[in-house]
């Protein structure tokens, strides 16, 4: 569907929700929020502090997307009454790769898995944080090699099945579709070498504008990608652990998820 068929699909649905529960609709309903900090600190066994830091955007309908993708759309379709009475629900439309999300295989491999079938290991891994924040200045700057043997130097070796984050600090506002990415060399490097479980970036996208080779690279390598990561600066380099709350859509090729880095020792 073009973008008008699904705003046009979304507002049907929502008037035969509010026809069905007799509610007045404005349509397309915004939810409210901004991007926040989402960091708090959470019960922990004394002598082991415990951080929580959260990678996740808050999904609004003006949150930036990908050319050509349908729009986030909220519609409230039941309210709660007078004295608390009844449910508040909402009917929501939105892309698959909107907000913080990841990418399943199944988005660019014909045979790659689909989301509901990502082995529920790989999305708690270790996290590692390779910054290119300090250089990239131009929408065509890549993590490459170098970066990683930079970072290994500094933090030691990658350690097997974890997941790479790429800390661009462009963010989806700033840069839109025009970010600084992944090489594909390096994310090849990254799955041989490094036993990666997944790859995430702070941009809307794990390739520069135009690519695919690091779609490609982790994808046809059956692990997974997250893009639109919040709060890579608010985590170490090395040493947290991250967990992809990956939606279990049947079928997907993706979807929003909640992103946490768990960060545990008093050496955070
Ligand atoms: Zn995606």
């Amino acid at each position: 569907m073009c973008d008008d068929e699904v705003v046009q699909h979304a507002h049907d649905e929502a008037r035969r929700f509010s026809r069905r529960t007799a509610l007045a609709v404005t349509g397309g309903a915004a939810v409210a929020g901004a991007v926040f900090a989402g960091t708090s600190r959470a019960g922990a066994a004394p002598g082991l502090p415990r951080r929580v830091v959260d990678l996740t955007h808050t999904l609004t309908p003006d949150f930036p997307l990908w050319r050509g993708s349908a729009p986030v759309v909220a519609v409230p379709t039941s309210q709660i009454g007078p004295g608390d009475s009844g449910f508040a629900t909402r009917w929501m439309s939105f892309s698959e790769h909107s907000g913080t999300h990841v990418d399943a295989p199944a988005h660019k491999i014909g045979s790659g898995i689909t989301v509901d079938r990502i082995p529920p290991g790989d999305l708690v891994a270790p996290l590692a944080v390779i910054s290119i924040a300090g250089r990239a200045r131009s929408p065509r700057d890549l993590l490459t090699e170098r970066d990683i043997a930079a970072y290994e130097q500094r933090h030691g070796r990658i350690p097997q099945r974890a997941l790479v984050a790429l800390h661009t600090g462009w963010q989806p506002r700033t840069g839109g579709v025009q970010a600084p990415a992944f090489a594909p060399s390096a994310v090849t490097m990254l799955v041989a070498e490094r036993g990666v479980v997944g790859i995430g970036t702070d941009t809307l996208s794990i390739d520069r504008y135009g690519d695919v080779g690091a779609h490609t690279a982790i994808l046809g390598a059956g692990r997974y990608a997250v893009e639109a990561l919040a709060n890579l600066a608010a985590v170490p380099a090395a040493g947290a652990t991250v967990m992809v709350g990956a939606p279990k859509f049947a079928g997907g090729t993706g979807g929003p998820a909640r992103v946490l880095a768990v960060l545990v020792g008093g050496v955070f």
